[in-house]
């Protein structure tokens, strides 16, 4: 895909495949183009030439895209902002069966069981009645990801899951974010957390200027001894 923005060429000529159960981290410095890609593969930004694919949905984004096409992509693909949000009248578990209810048309009780296990699975049962606002930020990013993940999309995305949150609050959503990969989830995530990367990652991409500087497996990102501008990239970030 192509994606421009007032001439801009934001990304250019990118051309991926990702596989189930495998967790791909982004790396690359600010404004290369990260955020911008995970917002092309959930259509929330529309490039103006490409194709994307999944499973049995093809689109081909040189022609116009229907209402439809871009909500089955959206439902195959949800995303996690770094801003958290969720609906700030709505209780935590309200917050969490929203989607499957009004969106996948699922039948309530069902969801709300449902609910109340991903919202355990993320070690938050014990704040299904509350609202966003009484959460710390750590709570408010499990609620997100168990939102996410009540719509059983195909992939995950996270645009800086945890660059919002102070350090000591990073640590609680990362473990969440490292279990869901051991458990084979498909996940895609943009960080700036290097050591993060490094333990969960299986692949790592490396964008710079719109364009894949990296693509392969984390071990031979970290222990990449050619590239320069991978080299001065991981020592900036220690
Ligand atoms: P990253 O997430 O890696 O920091 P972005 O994907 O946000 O980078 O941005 C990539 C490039 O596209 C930058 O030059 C940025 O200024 C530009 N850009 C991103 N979103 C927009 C937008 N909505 N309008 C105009 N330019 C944008
Ligand atoms: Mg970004």
């Amino acid at each position: 895909m192509h994606k421009f923005f007032d001439g801009h060429e934001a990304l250019k000529n990118i051309n991926l495949t990702f596989n189930k159960g495998e967790t791909t981290v982004i790396l690359g410095p600010s404004g290369s183009g990260k955020s911008t890609l995970l917002r092309c593969i959930n259509l929330l930004e529309t490039p103006e030439r490409g194709t994307l694919s999944i499973d049995d949905i093809h689109l081909d984004l040189s022609g116009s895209v229907s209402k439809k096409e871009r909500l089955a992509i959206r439902q195959n693909t949800a995303m996690v902002f770094q801003s958290f949000n969720l609906f700030p009248h709505m209780k935590v578990l309200e917050n969490v069966i929203e989607g499957p209810v009004t969106v996948l048309k699922k039948e309530r009780i069902a969801v709300i069981e449902k609910g109340k296990m991903l919202l355990a699975k993320v070690g938050l049962s014990h704040k299904t009645e509350s609202y966003p606002s009484q959460l710390s930020g750590g709570q408010q990013q499990r609620v997100a990801i168990a939102r996410a993940l009540a719509m059983e999309p195909k992939f995950l995305l996270f645009d800086e899951p945890t660059s919002a949150l102070d350090p000591e609050l990073e640590g609680e959503v990362l473990k969440v974010l490292k279990d869901l990969s051991e458990e084979g989830k498909s996940m895609i995530i943009v960080t700036h957390n290097l050591n993060f990367a490094k333990e969960v990652a299986d692949r790592i991409l490396f964008l710079e200027n719109g364009e894949i500087l990296f693509d392969g497996e984390t071990k031979k990102f970290f222990d990449n001894k050619e590239n320069d501008r991978i080299q001065s990239f991981i020592q900036s970030m220690q």
